[in-house]
């Protein structure tokens, strides 16, 4: 266990000192090591280049499929929100982690932590205004076509 939460550590380490933020993460299944990430928002625009997800991307490439269950992601910080949400899409139901959101906070990275107070909130009282609006009359209904394809 110790060994990969040092590894995403290390991970963390080398991409502060290569210009990045301080995360790096480690998916793993039983003993072996599936894929890392570092978070790359310094070198690529895409707000989703998080450790976590890049490592979770990197596996389902790799093994071609969505499902995750069974795996374990080891992070140096604490995952966010979208990398959290990644994990339960992907099925993913362990995470080690030793620095929080909290840390973060105090390290001068809150985005974490804010989004997860926003997400506490009702859907009025958040920052990001959210509308919605009724399906014109005239366009197919996604849904319904979902529904009717896969009875
Ligand atoms: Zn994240």
């Amino acid at each position: 266990m110790k060994k990969f939460l040092n590894r995403a550590v290390e991970l963390a380490v080398d991409n502060v000192k290569n210009g990045g933020q301080p995360f790096g993460a480690v998916l793993v299944k039983e003993t072996l090591v599936i894929s890392e990430g570092v978070n790359e928002l310094h070198k690529k625009y895409d707000v989703s280049g998080h450790a976590e997800l890049l490592a979770i991307r990197r596996a389902q490439e790799k093994l071609q499929t969505n499902d995750l269950s069974g795996y374990t992601m080891f992070a140096s910080g604490e995952p966010c929100p979208m990398c959290l949400t990644a994990m339960y899409f992907a099925g993913i139901e362990n995470v080690y982690y030793c620095q929080s959101v909290e840390d973060a906070v105090e390290a001068g990275l809150g985005k974490s932590n804010f989004i997860y107070e926003e997400l506490k909130k009702e859907r009025p009282e958040r920052s990001i205004i959210m509308t919605k609006l009724p399906l014109e009359q005239n366009l197919e209904n996604p849904m319904q076509l979902w529904k009717t394809v896969n009875p």
